[in-house]
């Protein structure tokens, strides 16, 4: 069985902050991370792996020259082998034209069975390109994966809703994407660091993918960013003084005031 684990390497929105004179993002000094849910889908290819040698895993970026760092953290995770897409072309991409030219590197690297990946991104927080990776492809794609069970050439998944899950059996191939819920990623250990820094990463172009300049990135964007801003900061807040009865009391005409309740 072959694997593939679409990561994307992104900025810890956690460290992000907000210059309090400017009213703009501080980003000097972020670091980037592999993205969080694709952390859990990897884990999840990997713990298949585990149940089963013959099982093949491998990883797959967009991005720029530094994403290689990511996909190292992947390889000393347990990838077997790493792929990174990366050309100037590809730049400027909304999730249309991220999802095409994933598709046209899933296309070259050819015969997968399962493909993961995460339910969103922490940067882009759009949750779209998995679903527009699959349609581009033409396979079944489950979405909010919080369990996951290889049964032959079938896969039967939990998928979260808000109030229980469905219980769902698909066909591969397939894609899913993953939610924190599903596993608990493993650390790297020190042999796996060391033995990723052996490893080759494979790197194409436009031209190796088969897609055309006008084919990818901005140029085959049909949204572009027309502004992006720092949203206001919060007013101050308001303490109550008084008894509970007192507090609430004026809580509630407070509330009313403001025609939320
Ligand atoms: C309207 C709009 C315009 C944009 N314009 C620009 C722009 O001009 N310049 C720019 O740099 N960005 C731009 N972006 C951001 C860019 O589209 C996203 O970073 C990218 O398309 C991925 O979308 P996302 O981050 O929302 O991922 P999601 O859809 O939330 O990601 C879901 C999953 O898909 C996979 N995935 C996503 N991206 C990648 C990737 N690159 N490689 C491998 N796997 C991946 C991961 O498994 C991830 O967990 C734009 C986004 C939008 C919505």
């Amino acid at each position: 069985m072959k694997i593939l684990v679409c990561v994307k390497q992104v900025p810890d929105t956690n460290e992000v902050k907000i210059d309090p004179v400017k009213g703009t993002l501080i980003r000097e000094g972020v670091p980037s991370i592999l993205n969080p849910d694709d952390a859990n889908a990897l884990e999840a290819a990997l713990a298949i792996k585990d149940n089963d040698p013959n099982v093949k895993v491998s990883v797959l970026t967009m991005g720029p020259p530094q994403s290689c760092e990511m996909l190292r953290e992947c390889l000393s995770m347990g990838a077997d082998d790493a792929y990174l897409l990366s050309d100037r072309a590809f730049g400027g991409a909304d999730t249309w034209s991220t999802s095409n030219t994933l598709a046209a590197g899933i296309r070259k690297i050819g015969d997968l069975d399962i493909i993961f990946a995460g339910r969103q991104a922490i940067d882009g927080d759009t949750a779209q390109v998995g679903p527009q990776t699959a349609q581009r492809l033409d396979i079944p794609v489950v979405t909010y994966v919080q369990q996951v069970q290889v049964i032959g050439n079938k896969v039967v998944v939990q998928r979260q809703m808000e109030d229980g899950y469905e219980l769902i059996e698909v066909q591969t191939p397939c894609l899913l994407t993953a939610v924190k819920e599903l596993n608990e990623p493993r650390f790297m250990s020190i042999y796996d660091i060391v033995d990723a820094c052996g490893k080759e990463i494979t790197v194409w172009g436009h031209e190796d993918i088969k897609l055309s300049p006008e084919n990818c990135g901005l140029k085959a964007s049909p949204t572009q960013v027309f502004r992006s801003f720092t949203p206001p900061t919060k007013g101050k807040g308001e303490m109550l003084n008084g008894t509970a009865g007192e507090m609430s009391k004026s809580l509630v005409s407070k509330l009313k005031g403001l025609h939320v309740i």
